[in-house]
């Protein structure tokens, strides 16, 4: 298989051996934009001196800027079901966790979708857990439909990104036809031992067969694919070197690698100590791991979920996260669940805040949160985004594309203390744009917004 334990083990050991002069030149090299390879990112792995660390962060956020600006995407996960035929040890959803199992009717799923629609959403996670009886493609094709048929006041959900189990090439043929954008799967741990230690006996115990789940959606046609490791199962510098030769794989065979990564990190759930899992990740060596995927993948978008705290948020933004969730529930109607009071998270989440809440921090820390979904919509998938990103060309699309969506949640959901802050950003931000042409299509949209419009985009 494309990932050699043998070769990463032996570039860890190597890069033990790394001095403060070998980190310096791999630091420069990614100053530079250049490349790095395999023996570069352990050795960045090593860096433990504060002075380096600092230049890492810097230099991460310096490449954060020039590729992603500042716009921050902003999604939400939806759980549809929480059947599992699983035994992962790590997840409140495993098997052998005795609760009433459920998963939503559609037109459950369209009274979720309202109050996401209603919080102003527009991008969606579909989560659920795996389950070929209860919870079939076919079952979940509908959720699809259901999803993006329900119309709000406002609005509707313009892109779903899906995350289930690692199925077939026809049952990925069956969602790319849907029009989902990324299909999402975690490999939760790249170490083969640890993988089948910690799912036990169960269908997803099959290494190389959830490996090869990218494999098959891009086999199918899905161009957008996002990787993630479960940090805490094993040790996260193989983890970070795992997903590295991961992406390579998919680039050397399809022409292009992950579009996303996210970086969930273990969390307390039912039925499961945190103790018993010896790989914790802590808040230096997980800062450290996002910094250096930034240099490594200057290009592929990083997810930073609510299970992380609003101050660890904050300072990822800085240094390469360029996606977050906001008013997440991880629970099986778990939108409406809350209204009405009740908690049924699958894991702890550390940032509850509201959407708006999380837009005005992003705004007061000079990011601009977007609701953009033009790229998908408009073709730009797989190699055809790879190339805009970059060329560079993207900020003349995305930038608009940001201010124009962040607009539109201001006119339908801002509350007034987010109207007064954002229009006075909208302002400030189309002073910062240099194209002329492009200065002006943002001012026309938000006049059209004004007028009442939706939906704009280039
Ligand atoms: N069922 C799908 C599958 O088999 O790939 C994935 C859906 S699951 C709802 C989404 C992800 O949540 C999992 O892939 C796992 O990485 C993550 N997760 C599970 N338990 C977790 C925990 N205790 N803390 C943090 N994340 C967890």
């Amino acid at each position: 298989m494309f990932i050699n334990h043998e070769l990463i083990n032996s570039l860890l050991k190597e890069a033990k051996n790394a001095t403060d002069k070998d980190i310096e030149k791999v630091l420069e090299k990614a100053l530079n934009r250049e490349q790095l390879d395999y023996k570069d990112i352990a050795t960045l792995l090593e860096i433990s001196d504060e002075n380096q660390l600092s230049k890492l962060y810097e230099i991460a956020g310096k490449i954060k800027n020039e590729i992603y600006g500042n716009r921050i995407v902003v999604f939400a996960p939806l759980y549809v079901s929480n059947y599992c035929v699983n035994e992962c040890e790590y997840c409140g959803y495993k098997r052998c966790n005795k609760f009433k199992r459920r998963k939503l009717t559609m037109d459950e799923i369209k009274e979720e979708v309202m109050i996401l629609e209603k919080m102003g959403h527009k991008r969606l996670a579909l989560e659920a857990g795996e389950d070929p009886v209860n919870c079939s493609i076919e079952y979940i094709l509908d959720s699809i439909d259901a999803i993006y048929s329900t119309c709000s006041e406002n609005s509707s959900i313009r892109r779903i990104n899906v995350n289930i189990a690692a199925t077939t090439v026809e049952n990925y043929r069956k969602l790319k036809n849907k029009g989902i954008g990324t299909y999402i799967l975690f490999q939760e741990t790249y170490h083969q031992p640890t993988f089948t230690k910690v799912h036990g006996k169960c269908v997803k115990n099959n290494y190389d067969y959830h490996l090869t789940a990218f494999d098959r959606a891009m086999e199918a046609g899905v161009d957008d694919v996002g990787a993630g490791v479960l940090f805490g199962l094993a040790d996260p510098k193989f983890e970070v070197l795992g997903l590295m030769m991961h992406n390579a794989h998919l680039e050397e065979k399809f022409g292009v690698g992950f579009h996303t990564i996210s970086f969930p990190r273990l969390k307390k759930a039912e039925g499961m100590d945190l103790k018993d899992f010896p790989y914790l990740v802590d808040d230096g060596m997980f800062k450290k791991i996002v910094a250096i995927t930034r240099l490594a993948v200057p290009f592929t978008g990083i997810i930073m979920s609510t299970r992380e705290s609003e101050t660890m948020r904050r300072e990822l933004l800085k240094y390469g996260v360029s996606q977050v969730s906001a008013g997440s529930i991880t629970g099986v109607g778990g939108y409406k669940e809350e209204q009405d009071g009740k908690e049924v998270d699958q894991f702890k989440l550390e940032d509850h805040r509201t959407p708006i809440e999380v837009l005005k921090s992003l705004i007061k820390d000079g990011y601009i949160p977007s609701y953009c979904t033009a790229c998908y919509r408009m073709g730009r998938t797989g190699d055809r985004f790879m190339k805009l990103a970059k060329s560079g060309e993207i900020h003349n699309v995305c930038t608009p594309n940001a201010l124009t969506t962040l607009m539109e949640f201001l006119l339908d959901y801002g509350d007034e203390e987010l109207k007064l802050m954002g229009e006075e950003f909208i302002a400030k931000e189309i002073d910062k744009i240099e194209n002329e042409n492009t200065k002006n299509i943002v001012i026309n949209n938000i006049a059209s917004l004004k007028e009442g419009k939706r939906d704009l985009y280039l």
